[in-house]
């Protein structure tokens, strides 16, 4: 992996501008020239010349980004700014103390017995049926202060259980190694069902295996060291012939694909080069709803425009075409933990965006996006308990149970 020096004439580029301030959702929504990336690369090129520190301050400016490259496809001189801020975050790890906030929310640690604790408590929740009735009260916790909007965000990842519509078939003539990430894993299993239950029309069979998280908010944190032991626990893992590796999840999806930026083993260079995501094998598939829905998508910013697609082609539903669908949600695991303010602000904004279209189902395929986009809806509610709130689901949970296959 390349130092912040390495990028010296890259940052260089940076002509000062200013597109990038037009689409950086952050700039947008605090005016601060520190959030986009012309601020953060005068204060880089500071650093490189040895006229600032990279010290504390300027860690919590690298952390006001969502990660979501928009300044990058933006701008003129295609500066790879994700790249950029990993490697300075990185160099920061590596030159500072850490404060204890920061150790415990790096802790993979602490964040796996959290997951693991999640998977208990989410169990019981929907064993007591607790989705159902607190959806039901819903107006009534938006308007309850923090905790009470806390509580919703937390139902909003409590699916119930569904019948599967889906046929069953398909002679099976290639292998995938599934790549379920976290979220499948401890929090909501319905998310996998629906992935396996499509998957049974195609020609793929879908090897299970005990996989670490991808390690995307160590990535995106700069703690490459943390980010490395888990790419490599995960390739330990990948010890049998596959064809592909395949995830529905977005944000795994981008991390993968990246793991042979960060390791030389073949293994990593194989399966980076072989992951793909679910969308990519249900490209020629026909689904039909059950019901005349409206919907609408959220595109995340690690996922293409394939899925778009798939959601366009579903027969007998309205599709509808949300402002900013493909614009960032503000949540991003660790920076809407940092920056909770911003990141609500954000969110609120793509949310009344879909709630101004009225529609049934807002779909999307990461799991973090999902939380933003539920957190936006319950600052809305909060404030007009009156608005029709669409429903935030996984794209493969609404094929699964809402659609069938012609
Ligand atoms: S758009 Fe690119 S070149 Fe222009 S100010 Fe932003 S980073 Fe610099
Ligand atoms: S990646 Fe997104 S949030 Fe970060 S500086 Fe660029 S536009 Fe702003």
């Amino acid at each position: 992996m390349k130092n912040l020096k390495d990028y010296e004439d890259e940052i260089y580029k940076c002509s000062r501008c200013g597109l990038c301030q037009s689409v950086c959702p952050v700039y947008k929504a605090t005016l601060n020239e520190c959030a986009v990336s012309r601020g953060k690369f005068n204060i880089l090129n500071g650093i490189i010349k040895g006229e600032l520190n990279l010290n504390s301050t300027v860690k919590k400016y690298l952390d006001l980004c969502t990660g979501c490259n928009a300044c990058h496809d933006f701008c003129p001189s295609k500066i790879d700014v994700k790249e950029i801020f990993t490697a300075a975050k990185a160099e920061y790890y590596k030159t500072n103390s850490i404060s204890f906030f920061e150790k415990i929310i790096n802790s993979y640690t602490l964040f796996k017995v959290g997951l693991l604790s999640g998977r208990i408590f989410f169990s019981v929740y929907r064993f007591l049926r607790l989705p159902g009735i607190i959806k039901y009260f819903d107006k009534f916790f938006c308007k309850a202060g923090i905790l009470g909007k806390r509580l919703l965000l937390l139902n909003s990842l409590a699916n119930c259980r569904y019948k599967n519509r889906l046929r069953k078939s398909k002679h099976k003539i290639k292998k995938a190694v599934y790549f379920e990430g976290c979220f499948n894993k401890y929090i909501n299993k319905e998310n996998e069902e629906a992935v396996k239950n499509i998957l049974e029309e195609s020609n793929i069979e879908l090897i299970k295996k005990d996989f670490e998280c991808c390690g995307v908010s160590y990535l995106n944190d700069g703690n490459i060291e943390q980010f490395l032991s888990l790419l490599n626990r995960n390739l330990k893992k990948l010890d049998t012939e596959y064809d592909y590796v395949i995830t529905d999840c977005a944000s795994c999806y981008e991390t993968l694909k990246n793991y042979k930026l960060y390791s030389s083993k073949n293994s990593a260079k194989k399966l980076s080069d072989s992951v793909i995501m679910v969308t990519d094998l249900i490209k020629n598939f026909t689904f039909e709803a059950v019901k005349p829905y409206r919907i609408t998508v959220h595109k995340p910013c690690h996922d293409t425009y394939d899925f778009i697609d798939i959601v366009k082609n579903i027969k007998g539903i309205e599709y509808i075409e949300a402002k900013d669908y493909d614009k960032c949600c503000g949540f991003s695991g660790k920076f809407a933990l940092k920056n909770q303010e911003i990141s609500r602000k954000i969110a609120k904004q793509k949310a009344q965006n879909y709630i101004d279209e009225q529609a049934d189902f807002i779909l999307t395929t990461c799991p973090a996006c999902q939380l933003g986009l539920n957190q936006g809806i319950t600052e809305i509610l909060a404030e007009n308990g009156k608005e029709k709130i669409p429903e935030v689901m996984n794209l493969f949970l609404f094929l699964a149970k809402y659609c069938k296959t012609v």
